[in-house]
């Protein structure tokens, strides 16, 4: 596994391991488990200065790129400069495929963790689809212009940046354009699957040539077939379910890619458009209650053509009965809906919000409120010196010092005021409200459901006859005991009715 190595220094802690010391143990960490670093990322924060976490920004950046599959970080408190951060990133970064690992601690996170950071998940994602719509809003304008809206540029362009006056402001957009070294390669293997040559021919082909796709891989059939069916090489910008003719600098010609896209019918290769993909909301939680393994979601066409999907025991072996997903997500997400009862949600907030406090580090904030008290002292002092004064020239001199202490009491409220912004400003009503949104959604919306779901439930275990939930409260683990022949008597689910797969 491709991993990178985030180490992060702070100044104020004498008791913290050097950079070299939490690079060593990282490194260490990694050749044990026949991990390849492919990187380092060091922040080395000084107290006080405003980017003190350059590095760890671009190491999220770079997480987009696919270049690694884990971030190994010498102990998990130096991940982020604090909970909610962490739980943010961990998210962003998760949802890549990429694990944060620590070299030091052989655990993933105590209980009460999990559950803090999965209703800051929650909730971040819960007021982040308003910041969603203003990002979907952005790429609206720069749909309208044609201009590049982020994502893989396909082989044969190039992006070239423009410099746009909008409202008074120079804005850099970039806009596709033909790359002419690597556009004849794209005319090439449209001309070659056109004259009905095999895929095999024309991947030994390119290959042989040393030619590489736009991830600067060799060819294979995958990256042939997207090229294949791409309509941006007809000129055509797409952004959403808009098309716009002549958006993009052509390549090929409609007539050249209208018979290639016959051939791909011919061949049985004629993209799947508009297939949903499906999200199996219990990936990871769901267990077989007789083997402890986990169940994975599969899926199949039944002989009439509809499509199945459903839970099944990685063991092979196991005869534990496969279980239809929509079924069992609905009985999961129903039952945390009914566990978050008015005593359970003030209980959850205030525990969270108890760990939110205990987890901040005020080191530096509690440095400088001492000095803004000590300040202001002098400056009293100051004051009573300057009325008692009898001595014309000294008390000028009173003066100066005030106009001195004034300044530096001014910078340090300011800077109190910018220290104080990085703390989680969560309240316990603020986490109540949100629990009590996800306690009144609607299961038939799938991304209530899924919210629902990640935030409240660790664990489900599926027995022959039952079903029994862990919920993400502290350590104790609050089963609900679901007996799964009552729920089956009132529905119309029936197991046998599933394919094999
Ligand atoms: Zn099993």
């Amino acid at each position: 596994m491709d991993v990178v190595i985030y180490a992060r220094y702070s100044s104020h802690n004498q008791t913290e391991c050097s950079i070299d010391g939490q690079l060593k143990e990282c490194e260490e960490y990694a050749k044990r488990n026949n991990y390849n670093i492919v990187q380092s990322y060091i922040d080395r924060a000084k107290s006080g200065t405003k980017d003190d976490r350059e590095q760890f920004l671009q190491m999220i950046a770079d997480s987009k790129k696919g270049l690694f599959k884990g971030v190994i970080t010498y102990q998990l408190d130096r991940f982020a400069r604090n909970r909610y951060d962490s739980a943010i990133y961990k998210k962003q970064l998760r949802d890549k495929g990429i694990r944060v690992l620590s070299a030091r601690e052989n655990i993933t996170e105590d209980a009460s963790g999990i559950l803090m950071e999965s209703v800051l998940e929650g909730m971040a994602e819960y007021y982040s689809v308003e910041l969603g719509q203003k990002v979907k809003r952005g790429m609206g304008i720069n749909a309208e212009h044609c201009y590049y809206n982020g994502g893989s540029v396909p082989l044969g362009f190039t992006l070239k940046e423009l410099s746009i006056a909008t409202n008074g402001k120079d804005m850099i957009k970039k806009k596709y354009a033909i790359d002419e070294e690597k556009a004849p390669i794209v005319k090439k293997i449209f001309q070659m699957y056109a004259n009905r040559e095999t895929m095999a021919s024309i991947i030994r082909y390119l290959n042989n040539l040393g030619c590489r796709t736009s991830q600067d891989k060799e060819f294979n059939k995958n990256s042939i077939g997207r090229i294949l069916n791409n309509k941006k090489y007809i000129g055509i910008y797409s952004y959403q379910d808009t098309e716009t003719a002549g958006g993009i600098p052509r390549i090929i010609e409609d007539d050249l890619f209208e018979k290639v896209q016959q051939e791909l019918v011919r061949n049985g290769l004629a993209p799947a458009r508009n297939r949903a993909k499906t999200e199996y909301l219990l990936t990871t939680k769901l267990m077989c209650g007789k083997c402890k393994e986990y169940m994975t979601g599969k899926s199949g066409t039944s002989k009439t053509g509809k499509l199945h999907t459903y839970y099944k025991c990685k063991n092979s072996k196991c005869n534990t009965k496969a279980i239809q997903k929509d079924y069992i997500e609905n009985l999961v997400a129903n039952s945390a809906q009914e566990f978050l009862t008015k005593d359970n949600i003030d209980y959850v907030s205030k525990q969270i919000y108890s760990i939110i406090k205990s987890n901040q580090d005020n080191t530096d904030l509690n440095k400088m409120q001492e000095n803004y008290k000590k300040l202001e002292k002098q400056k009293a002092k100051t004051i009573k010196m300057i009325y008692e004064c009898e001595v014309e020239s000294v008390r000028k001199n009173f003066y100066n010092e005030l106009a001195n202490i004034e300044d530096e009491i001014k910078q340090l409220s300011f800077g109190i005021t910018k220290e104080e912004s990085k703390y989680i400003n969560i309240t316990a009503t603020e986490i109540k409200f949100f629990l009590n949104k996800l306690k009144k959604g609607s299961i038939a919306n799938f991304h209530y459901k899924k919210t629902l779901i990640n935030t409240l439930i660790n664990k489900v275990l599926l027995y022959e006859d039952r079903l029994t939930l862990v919920f993400n409260i502290n350590n104790v683990e609050q089963e609900i005991t679901i007996s799964l022949l009552e729920n089956l008597e009132s529905s119309s689910f029936k197991v046998s009715a599933l394919p094999n797969c």
